[in-house]
């Protein structure tokens, strides 16, 4: 199922820092494709994990998105207000007898499975029933060998063996927290997202997302991943590896590196001008065609280091 009306694009961050130059990769990247397209930008704070959040971390977010000209349209989705929306979803696909509960630990799934394509492939184990005496943990929706097929607008065509790459995977976790994978598909729903523009590196969940939107009866938006941005040892830039916070205060020299870093030409003369100019500038000649069609890219500094 398509949508038939205009374009509607996302920013999804996940509360769990302040934004570096990946995130903004992501986030320009994603207005650009709808606001050159006169369509409409969303925002939608992915705080669904609150053991990895931090306090104050989502204003923070958005008041770097602001002093960077990042307006979005309409309210912000915030994930942690939408638990009773992701209930009734997990109710329907347990009416569908499309998820079962499982019980098998970190440790025992390690143990006994191989690796896929985004970590290690559930072995079914409790598929037809917990074993005796195991208290149910995640719970995860059944895959069926279902090939799923889609053609990303910057990486290509994508096909993938459900069961062979991913297996049975978790839609609630063990802590009780409902999984990406399943908020993800419900909100780009509920929000009307024509195209989701992301980063690669989350490139190997659209075809779990794809499973779930078809037991759910969604529709498939379109799906862009831009390349990620890494650090000189190949790394993706995160948090975790100490990607510098953008400054709030210096929006145009980390804009116009976005813009390099996603295949664009700015003129030099824009590093002199001010955030009108700027957009004015990147959304009249904003090209996907130059993005480059890879995975990731290393990052290099004006200096021609890299980050
Ligand atoms: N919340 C995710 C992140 O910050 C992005 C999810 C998405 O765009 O689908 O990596």
């Amino acid at each position: 199922m398509k949508f038939p009306n205009s374009y509607r694009g996302r920013f999804a961050p996940s509360p769990t820092g302040p934004l570096h130059f990946g995130s903004m990769v992501a986030a320009v990247g994603s207005f650009l494709q709808a606001k050159s397209r006169g369509g409409e930008w969303l925002v939608r704070m992915e705080d669904l994990d609150p053991p990895r959040e931090v306090p104050g971390a989502a204003d923070e977010i958005l008041r770097t998105l602001e002093a960077f000209g990042l307006h979005w349209d309409g309210a912000v989705m915030y994930q942690s207000r939408r638990h009773g929306v992701y209930e009734a979803a997990l109710n329907m696909l347990e009416r569908l007898e499309a998820i079962y509960p499982c019980a098998c630990s970190r440790r025992e799934i390690a143990d006994s499975s191989v690796n896929g394509v985004d970590g290690p492939v559930y072995p079914g184990t409790c598929r037809a029933g917990r074993p005796e005496g195991h208290a149910p943990r995640a719970w995860r929706v059944r895959v069926n060998g279902r090939g799923i097929e889609f053609v990303d607008a910057v990486q290509g065509r994508v096909v993938r063996d459900l069961a062979a790459d991913f297996g049975d995977f978790v839609v609630r976790r063990a802590d009780g927290y409902f999984a990406y994978q399943l908020a993800v598909v419900v909100d780009d729903a509920e929000q009307g997202i024509s195209e989701v523009v992301r980063g690669a590196d989350l490139i190997e969940s659209t075809p779990r997302q794809m499973h779930l939107q078809s037991l759910l009866g969604l529709p498939t938006p379109d799906y862009l991943h831009l390349p990620v941005a890494l650090n000189a040892r190949n790394e993706k830039l995160s948090k975790q590896n100490f990607a510098a916070p953008l400054d709030p205060a210096r929006p145009l020299p980390a804009l116009l590196q976005v813009m390099r870093f996603l295949g664009q030409d700015p003129p030099p003369a824009l590093a002199e001008s001010n955030l009108e100019d700027f957009w004015h500038w990147a959304v009249t000649h904003w090209d996907v065609r130059r993005v480059p069609r890879v995975p990731g890219v290393v990052v290099k500094t004006p200096s021609g280091g890299s980050v």
